[in-house]
């Protein structure tokens, strides 16, 4: 393999945190430069689930050790990472898919070493609401990106209304025993607009439904919804 650039040095600096992006589902999706600096380059690996991310490392032959990073330990293992960054180690922070720190713990880790001056690196790559938008069909060139939406249907439906009154395309992740309340609020507040409903988006099972939100209702309605979803309005 020939690299060219300075940024494809895989030799990790001292007390560096490397926010590495992994697919979202299809496990080749990753760049070279992410397997390199997993591979060897690191210290160690923070994963929010130690078990799902070695399904990865497996696939690539990599070896580096890992330790878990996640919602109900983020605060003191946070603090442990610090520790070990001012020690000169060098750590990549991987999420369980795509890219840390979006609408996952990674956040809770990033902001810490800002504030510690840790410096970071980004390895770009996939993130499910870059692929869930561009196969929406929804317009691209500005969009409101809201993760989660609250999970009080009053909440909910409060912002939905402000995001109406924006008028940007919006993007919503959501869990599958969520997603019929959510295109019921949607219904509620939009009316019976266009949307599309991407679900196990690079997987085998991957779906992707534009429609008037009454009909992905309804489907959704007779059809268990299983898998990872994503709406976009
Ligand atoms: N950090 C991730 C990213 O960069 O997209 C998001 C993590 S968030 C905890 C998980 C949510 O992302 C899921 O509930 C779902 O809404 C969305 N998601 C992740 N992978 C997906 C996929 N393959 N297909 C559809 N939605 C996905």
């Amino acid at each position: 393999m020939v690299y060219t650039t300075p940024a494809d040095n895989f030799v990790a600096m001292p007390g560096t945190l490397y926010i590495v992006s992994t697919p979202i589902g299809n496990l080749t999706d990753i760049t070279l430069r992410a397997i390199e600096t997993l591979k060897g380059a690191v210290d160690l690996i923070a994963c929010e689930d130690t078990r799902h991310t070695k399904i990865l490392l497996d696939r690539y032959g990599i070896k580096t050790p890992t330790t878990s990073f996640f919602e109900h330990n983020k605060i003191q293992k946070a603090g442990y990472l610090l520790n070990k960054l001012k020690e000169g180690k060098s750590i990549a922070l991987v999420s369980d898919a795509g890219t840390p720190g979006i609408s996952d713990p990674g956040y809770n880790m990033i902001k810490l070493a800002i504030d510690h001056n840790i410096p970071l690196v980004a390895i770009p790559g996939p993130s499910a609401v870059i692929t869930a938008l561009v196969v929406s069909g929804k317009p691209t060139h500005k969009f409101a990106f809201e993760g989660f939406l609250s999970n009080k249907s009053a909440a909910r439906k409060k912002r939905l209304r402000i995001l109406k009154e924006e008028g940007r395309t919006v993007v919503l992740y959501e869990s599958p025993h969520r997603i019929i309340k959510l295109l019921e609020d949607i219904l509620e507040v939009y009316g019976d607009v266009e949307i599309a409903l991407a679900r196990e988006l690079t997987k085998k099972f991957e779906d992707v439904r534009r429609g008037k939100a009454s009909a992905l209702l309804g489907h959704f309605k007779i059809t268990r919804p299983r898998g990872e979803f994503i709406a976009v309005i």
